[in-house]
């Protein structure tokens, strides 16, 4: 099973994408993911997306690509995957067409930019493990602490409200397009993104146990 996840920063993509994955033991490929990685590794792919990234940009295909060809190699990727954050553009969704990828079905979930300007102010992240809280709707047991590992909760960089500004233009820019782009091709399924996350998490399953 080959899943995208559609929808703008913060619309709630990478929780949606673990709650997919735990339940369907298909890994997760988030491309932002994948950059961070490489960025904290000091790989060159990483090094050459810094700066991008850090002003709310897309980083450039071929490097974005990179990183996706190689995590889809890995054995786990046999049985699917969902794909978080990648295509941001047409042009990549093409690209994943002409590597002869089929996508089963493509979601998106759809939350207004007012509400996700209040949700990435209270974003907050691991970078140890990556687990993601929000210092109202899901805070850590304690403050500032991961959960999971207990290394220090912080803001990502680009989850600064300017940046945030940013990430949302670009995202109606060259992303959104991708709905129109899947819908031609009877791809899309829309969710309207809840309150409670375990509502958008109903919902998302809903679209993938029709599939089944
Ligand atoms: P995300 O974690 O998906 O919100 O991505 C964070 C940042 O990584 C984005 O703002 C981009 O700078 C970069 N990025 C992630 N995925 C892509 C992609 N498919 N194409 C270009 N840039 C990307």
């Amino acid at each position: 099973m080959k899943i995208i996840l559609l929808g703008a920063p913060g619309a709630g993509k990478g929780t949606q994408a673990a709650a997919i994955s735990g339940k369907y033991q298909i890994p997760v490929l988030g491309t932002g993911n994948l950059i961070r990685t490489a960025m904290q590794e000091s790989l060159p792919a990483g090094e050459a997306a810094r700066s991008y990234m850090e002003r709310g940009l897309l980083v450039p295909d071929e490097i974005v690509l990179e990183l996706l060809i190689d995590r889809m190699s890995q054995p786990d990727c046999e049985n699917g995957y969902i794909l978080d954050g990648f295509p941001r553009t047409v042009i990549q969704a093409e690209q994943l067409e002409k590597m002869g990828v089929e996508i089963d079905r493509v979601i998106d979930i759809e939350v207004s930019d007012e509400t996700i300007i209040k949700r990435m102010s209270g974003r907050r992240i691991c970078e140890s493990c990556g687990a993601i809280y929000h210092i109202e709707h899901q805070p850590p047991q304690k403050e500032g602490v991961c959960d999971v590992c207990e290394e220090l909760l912080i803001v990502r960089s680009d989850d600064e409200p300017q940046t945030v500004l940013e990430r949302l233009e670009v995202y109606h820019e060259q992303t959104e397009p991708l709905k129109q782009f899947y819908q031609d091709k009877d791809k899309l399924s829309i969710v309207q993104g809840q309150e409670k996350v375990e509502d958008t998490t109903n919902l998302t399953m809903a679209v993938i146990e029709a599939l089944l």
